[in-house]
C-alpha cells in the first residue's frame, strides 16, 4: 500500500503517507507550508489550559502485536495538568477491559484529542509516555495542533454514581454481533486510533487518534466483519489517511452515550479513492473499508452519559447511506417522469412566482447548480412540457422552479401556455411530473476563479442557485468562491429575489455581492441600496463595482440582453471561453471565436430527403424548407413528445435508426451517437446522392 513520492526534506511535520496523500489530492505544497507553521513541537498556552478544563480525552496507541486501539481517559477536570509546554500529566486509567492498560510504560508513543463536546473545540497531540505513575502517566509532547469543529455533535455530559453502576463486564469479539452492528448504524460519532512507526524515531511518526462524525446511518455496515465510512473534506493533514497508507490497520471506538458501554475494534483498513458510489453521498470525498480482525464490548465501562444537543453545521449537509442507495435509484431512472407535489408557492415579484416541488418517491435528484427541470403538466387535457431551471441549491430538500408569465406581446396571440397554467391554476398540494434536473450550464463552486453573474429579468433563475450553492458549499468547505451577481430588471417590482440575494450577500460576509440594474427607479428608491444603476449595465458600471481579476462570466436573459452583455464584454477584451451562456428559448447568441478556437464544421443540410418514422410506419418526402424533423412529425399527423423545443431539455430524444442529421442549433442535452433532438435535427446531405434517407424511432 505504500505509495513512492518524494521525500520534503526533514523536518517536515508530515511522514511519508501523509505526504503522500497531500501530493494525491493536489494540497502538498500549500500543506507543508500551513503544517509547518501550525504544527508545533510543544504545547501553545491556550491549548494547556484547554486540556486542563476536561473531563475527559481520546487516546490512541498501539499494541504489541501493532494493532492499534482508541480509547477514552476520565476524571474530574483538571485531571490533565501541564507543568511546561512540552509536558502532559494525565491523572487516570483505562477502563477494566481497555487494552491501553497494557501499553502505560515509558517509550509508548500514544495520540490524544481533547474535545470539548458542548463548544465543539477541540486539539491534538502526540507524545510518548516519559513516566508512568500509579494513577496515571506523564507524557512528553512531540507535535501539538489545534483542529476545526467540523462535524463535531453538540453532547452535554452527565455524570451517573459510580457507586451504583453494575460491574464492568468485557466481552470479547471477532465479528460484529447485532448489538454492535445497531450501535454502529446509529452512530453520529466514533474515533479512530492509527499508528505509524518506520523506525524514523521523527515526531511526526507515532500514533495518532482522530474523531469522526456524521448523520446517523453514515456508516455502513456491510455484512459481520466490514464497514464502509465516508471521508469528508477536513484540515487536508491526512493524518489519519497519511497512516493507513503506511500502514493499513485502524482502531474503531464506539461510545454509547446513553448507556456507557465502549465497543473497542482493531483491524485492517482499505482506501477507496476513487469510489463511484461515493458520487451519491453526499458530502463524501472517498471511501474506507474497516474488516474488523477483533475487539471487546466493555459494558457499563463509563459513569458518563451524554445528551445530544444539535449536530453540527457541518453533519446537516452531510448523506447516509440509506439516502446515497435512494438517490443512486433515482439517478438511474433520470429520464423517467416522476411525480412531484407542489409544497409552497412564493411571489417573487410582479411577474415571477416560485413554485417549490418535492419528489414523492425518491429524494432531491442530484443535479448542478445551474441545470433545469423538464416538467410535464396536463393543460387543457393535453400534456405540456416545458424546462424550468432549478433555482435552488442541490442542497436544498426541495427543488423550486421560478417561473415568469409570459403574456402575449399582440392582444391577438395567445398568453403564454404552461406560465399562466402554473401562475394562475398550480396549487400547493397539486402534483406535475418531472425528470431529474439537467443542462450543461453549471457551476463549479469550488473553482478558485471569482465569478460574474449578469441576469436579465427571469435570467436570474440559475444565478439565485449558483449564488446559494456557493454559500452552502462554503459551509461544508470553508470556501466561497467570490461571486459578483448583477441582475437587470424593469422596475422594483420585478426585482425577483432582491431579499434572498441580500441576505445570501450577508452571510457570506462579502464574498458574494449583489448588484441591481434598474430600467426605472422610484422616486423613493434610494441609490447603492434598492439599486446600483439607473439604465442599463454599461461596461462603465462593470468597471466600478467588478476589481481589476480574472472572471469567468455567467450570462442568462433574453436574447438582446446576452447578445449586448457578451459583445460588451467581448469588447472589453474578455476571452470567449470565458463567457457561459444560457437561453431560455432556440441559442441566438452569436459568439466571435479566440484566435485559437478551431471553428466546427458541421455537415451540410439535405435538400431533400425520405424520411421514415418507424413505429408509426410513415414515410414522407422532406424538403428544406419543412423545418426541423419535430415539425415535419406535427405536419404528418404525429404527436412526438416535447418540451423546449431548442435542443436543451431532451425531451424530443428518440432513437436514430438510420441516416444522418444535421442540427440547426447545437443541441446542449447530450446525445449517444444513435440519438437525435427531433427539435432541431434536420436530414444531412448525403455525399452523391440527390435525396438522403433518414429513418428515426417513432
Ligand atoms: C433551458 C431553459 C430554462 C428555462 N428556465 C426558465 C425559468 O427558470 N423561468 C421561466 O420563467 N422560464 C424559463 N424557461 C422558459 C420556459 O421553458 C417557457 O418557454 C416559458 O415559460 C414560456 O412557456 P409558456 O408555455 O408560458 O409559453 P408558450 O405557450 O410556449 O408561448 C411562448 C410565447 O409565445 C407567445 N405565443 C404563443 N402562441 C403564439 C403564436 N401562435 N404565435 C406567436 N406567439 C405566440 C406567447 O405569448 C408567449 O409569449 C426556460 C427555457 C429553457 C429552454
Amino acid at each position: 500500500m505504500t505509495e513512492s513520492v518524494e521525500q520534503t526534506p526533514s523536518p517536515s511535520p508530515f511522514h511519508r503517507g501523509e505526504q503522500a496523500a497531500q501530493k494525491r489530492l493536489g494540497v502538498r505544497e500549500q500543506m507543508e507550508r500551513f503544517g509547518s507553521r501550525v504544527i508545533r513541537d510543544y504545547m501553545p498556552d491556550q491549548h494547556r489550559e484547554f486540556y486542563r478544563l476536561l473531563p475527559f480525552i481520546f487516546v490512541g496507541h498501539a499494541d504489541k502485536g501493532g494493532w492499534p486501539w482508541a480509547s477514552i481517559l476520565f476524571n474530574q477536570p483538571g485531571f490533565i495538568t501541564s507543568s511546561d509546554a512540552k509536558t502532559l500529566d494525565i491523572n487516570a486509567l483505562p477502563v477494566t477491559g481497555d487494552p491501553l492498560a497494557d501499553a502505560l510504560r515509558p517509550g509508548t508513543r500514544l495520540g490524544l484529542l481533547g474535545i470539548e463536546l458542548p463548544t465543539r473545540r477541540r486539539n491534538r497531540l502526540a507524545g510518548h509516555i516519559a513516566e508512568r505513575a500509579d494513577d496515571g502517566i506523564r507524557l512528553t509532547v512531540d507535535q501539538a495542533f489545534g483542529n476545526c469543529p467540523q462535524y463535531i455533535q453538540a453532547r452535554e455530559l452527565e455524570r451517573v454514581d459510580t457507586a451504583a453502576m453494575p460491574t464492568t463486564r468485557v466481552e470479547d469479539i471477532v465479528e460484529l454481533d447485532s448489538r454492535a452492528r445497531a450501535l454502529i448504524q446509529q452512530s453520529d460519532t466514533f474515533f479512530v486510533a492509527s499508528y505509524v512507526d518506520n523506525g524514523s524515531g521523527e515526531a511526526n511518526e507515532g500514533a495518532d487518534v482522530s474523531h469522526r462524525g456524521g448523520r446517523p446511518g453514515f456508516i455502513r455496515v456491510d455484512n459481520e466483519t466490514t464497514l464502509t465510512i465516508p471521508d469528508y473534506l477536513g484540515n487536508n493533514h491526512f493524518n489519519t489517511f497519511g497512516n493507513f497508507i503506511e500502514n493499513s490497520r485502524a482502531g474503531l471506538l464506539f461510545l454509547d452515550f446513553e448507556n456507557g458501554h465502549l465497543l473497542t475494534l482493531t483491524g485492517t483498513v482499505e482506501i477507496i479513492w476513487d469510489a463511484p458510489e461515493a458520487e451519491y453521498f453526499e458530502g463524501a470525498q472517498r471511501l474506507w473499508k474497516f474488516h474488523v480482525d477483533h475487539g471487546r464490548w466493555i459494558n457499563d465501562a463509563l459513569p458518563l452519559r451524554w445528551k445530544l444537543d444539535e449536530y453540527s453545521p457541518n453533519t446537516l449537509l452531510s448523506g447516509t447511506w440509506d439516502e446515497a442507495a435512494q438517490l443512486r435509484d433515482a439517478d438511474a431512472q433520470r429520464n423517467q417522469w416522476s411525480d412531484y407535489a407542489v409544497t409552497k408557492v412564493v411571489e417573487e415579484s410582479s411577474v415571477i412566482k416560485s413554485i417549490y416541488l418535492e419528489p414523492r418517491d425518491h429524494p432531491v435528484p442530484k443535479f448542478k447548480a445551474g441545470q433545469f427541470l423538464t416538467v410535464k403538466m396536463p393543460i387543457a387535457g393535453r400534456d405540456t412540457i416545458r424546462t424550468y431551471t432549478v433555482s435552488s441549491a442541490p442542497a436544498d430538500t426541495t427543488v423550486r422552479i421560478s417561473v415568469k408569465r409570459e403574456s402575449a406581446s399582440e392582444s391577438d396571440l395567445p398568453d403564454g401556455l404552461c406560465s399562466n397554467f402554473i401562475h394562475d391554476q398550480l396549487n400547493v398540494g397539486d402534483v406535475i411530473q418531472a425528470k431529474a434536473p439537467c443542462g450543461a450550464f453549471t457551476f463549479d463552486a469550488s473553482e478558485q476563479r471569482p465569478a460574474v453573474l449578469l441576469a436579465g429579468g427571469v435570467g436570474i433563475t440559475p444565478m439565485v442557485s449558483m449564488a446559494r450553492h456557493a454559500l452552502v458549499e462554503g459551509v461544508r468547505t470553508r470556501y466561497i468562491r467570490p461571486i459578483t451577481l448583477i441582475s437587470s430588471a424593469s422596475n422594483g417590482q420585478q426585482r425577483a429575489f432582491f431579499d434572498e440575494l441580500n441576505e445570501i450577500a450577508a452571510q457570506s460576509a462579502g464574498s458574494i455581492r449583489s448588484f441591481w440594474a434598474l430600467s426605472q427607479v422610484d422616486s423613493d428608491m434610494e441609490p447603492a441600496v434598492d439599486y446600483h444603476q439607473h439604465g442599463r449595465i454599461t461596461p462603465q458600471f462593470l468597471q466600478a463595482v467588478l476589481p481589476l481579476d480574472d472572471y469567468d462570466f455567467y450570462l442568462c436573459g433574453p436574447s438582446a440582453f446576452m447578445q449586448s452583455m457578451y459583445d460588451m464584454l467581448r469588447e472589453l477584451g474578455v476571452n470567449n471561453a470565458r463567457i457561459f451562456a444560457e437561453e431560455f428559448g432556440p441559442a441566438s447568441l452569436q459568439r466571435d471565436a479566440d484566435q485559437a478556437t478551431v471553428e466546427f464544421k458541421p455537415l451540410a443540410v439535405a435538400s431533400e430527403a425520405i424520411v421514415e418514422f418507424t413505429d408509426s410506419q410513415v414515410e414522407q418526402a422532406w424538403s428544406d424548407g419543412d423545418g426541423s424533423l419535430l415539425d415535419f412529425a406535427e405536419a404528418h399527423g404525429l404527436s412526438p413528445e416535447f418540451g423546449c423545443r431548442s435542443g436543451q431539455c431532451g425531451a424530443c430524444k428518440t432513437t436514430l435508426v438510420a441516416g444522418a442529421v444535421v442540427y440547426q442549433t447545437e443541441p446542449s442535452s447530450p446525445l449517444q451517437d444513435d440519438e437525435v433532438l427531433l427539435c432541431c435535427a434536420v436530414p444531412a446531405r448525403v455525399e452523391g446522392e440527390d435525396v438522403a434517407r433518414l429513418a428515426v424511432k417513432l
